[in-house]
């Protein structure tokens, strides 16, 4: 639409509140309005009625006017949306020894979609629009669901007025899984899981968590309902989704979520396997669960070498007091904070005393007390050395650190190559 042809629609908007004794409104928030229902495909015409109704009509409660998916907030005691049924579930539970049903499902608009739990049978089927008023919302686990409760009215309207909505689940590999993403589905490997107790809005919960695998990585995984999950299944979940802490993925699922047992060969065990990226993959990726990169030492950072760490919380000490515990004996260690580039990223890497031990070629009580000869061995051991490591990545402030579980120094060994470069030319020949 041109500027002129919204400029017409404002004109018209003002006229007809004029005559219908509308409330004052600048033309600047209308357009503003107006800007968005256009932004997510609202027929203009369509656009200027609700506009119309907005500021002409009584408003007994600032919910009356129509909210679009998009802008819902968590717990708002009364919404007004106009939406259709994407999918709708009935689910018997228990309240106080009494058998009742509730409905879940999902609704969408032209902005997005959300899930909703409807407390009684509102007669809804899938694909009907409704004008859903004195509805509200409530938040779980970080994300916006609308409830339908006793003061709830749900009233079908014309289909035409919401487009076809697209909540299809999308289909992920577990490399692609990023915070935020919704309606997941992801054909994953139990590759550990196990049950525990947690405590959601003031109720126990048990819940099952773990971690997952594909043939692209791993992932951890919370489930928020008792699917009979076991150790070894390959799962087909639709309708998860996906937090984010500190970059690594978490999928999640809940009782809203189908789960399917496939066929196991589909992902053998043996083809979960820790995954070798490139540092700018990494990098994109903001932390991953599992993996493996390799890079040259670019730079040994400060807090490198043998330390002193307190005995009783572990951390290390400064001229030998700790922050907490003050004057301690300290109990030595050795680590490594190393830079490692590849051309492509880079990344920090925190390696503790085995790892450090095993590339330095010397046990800690070898290294003490020769605090220079350290700083020399560290260098010529380590700097401009090329470095396997694998482990979890993590995302901060700083950047990214890979906490190694394992670490190896994979020099290009020239020798080899020379063999090899040999044999290729006797080919040739
Ligand atoms: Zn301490």
């Amino acid at each position: 639409m041109t500027d002129d042809e919204l400029a017409q629609y404002i004109d018209d908007i003002l006229e007809e509140l004029r005559e219908n004794a509308g409330k004052e409104v600048s033309r600047e928030e209308l357009e503003k309005e107006l800007r968005r229902f256009l932004e997510y495909g609202v027929p203009p015409d369509h656009a200027k009625q609700t506009l119309v109704k907005k500021y002409t009509t009584e408003r007994p409660r600032p919910s009356a006017e129509r909210i679009l998916i998009v802008d819902l907030k968590p717990n708002e005691p009364s919404v007004h949306v106009l939406a259709r049924i994407v999918s709708i579930n009935p689910r018997e539970i228990t309240v106080k020894g009494e058998k009742r049903t509730i409905y879940y499902g999902i609704l969408g608009d032209e902005s997005g979609t959300v899930s909703f739990t409807a407390w009684k049978d509102f007669e809804v089927n899938k694909g009907d629009v409704f004008e859903i008023t004195n509805a509200y919302t409530k938040e779980w686990q970080g994300v916006v669901k609308l409830n339908f409760g006793d003061r709830t009215r749900l009233t079908k309207t014309d289909d035409a007025r919401i487009p076809e909505v697209n909540a299809e689940p999308r289909s992920f590999k577990i490399k692609d899984l990023r915070g935020g993403l919704s309606t997941v589905e992801l054909t994953a490997r139990i590759l550990e899981i196990q049950e525990r107790e947690v405590e959601a809005s003031g109720q126990k919960k048990t819940v099952y968590s773990g971690l997952l695998g594909d043939e692209t990585g791993k992932a951890q995984f919370t489930a928020w309902h008792d699917f009979g999950l076991k150790e070894d299944m390959v799962i087909k979940v639709t309708g998860g989704y996906v937090k984010a802490w500190k970059g690594i993925p978490q999928f999640s699922f809940d009782e809203k979520a189908t789960v399917e047992t496939v066929d196991a060969t589909l992902i053998p065990k043996d083809g979960v396997k820790t995954q070798h990226i490139s540092l700018s993959e990494l990098v994109d990726r903001n932390g991953a669960l599992d993996i493996e990169v390799e890079g040259t030492v670019i730079e040994i950072r400060p807090g490198s070498g043998v330390v002193s760490r307190c005995p009783q919380c572990n951390r290390v000490l400064q001229n030998g007091k700790c922050m907490t515990h003050g004057e301690v004996e300290g109990v030595p260690d050795v680590r490594l904070k190393l830079t490692l580039d590849d051309g492509t990223g880079s990344i920090g890497t925190i390696l503790s005393r085995p790892l450090a031990e095993k590339l330095l070629g010397k046990s800690l009580p070898d290294l003490q007390g020769q605090s220079e000869t350290l700083i020399t061995t560290m260098g010529k051991t380590l700097f401009g050395h090329r470095l396997l490591v694998s482990g979890n990545a993590l995302s901060d402030d700083y950047g990214i650190t890979l906490i190694a579980h394992d670490a190896t120094l994979h020099d290009f060994d020239i020798t080899k190559e020379a063999e090899h470069i040999t044999e290729e030319l006797e080919e040739l020949r």
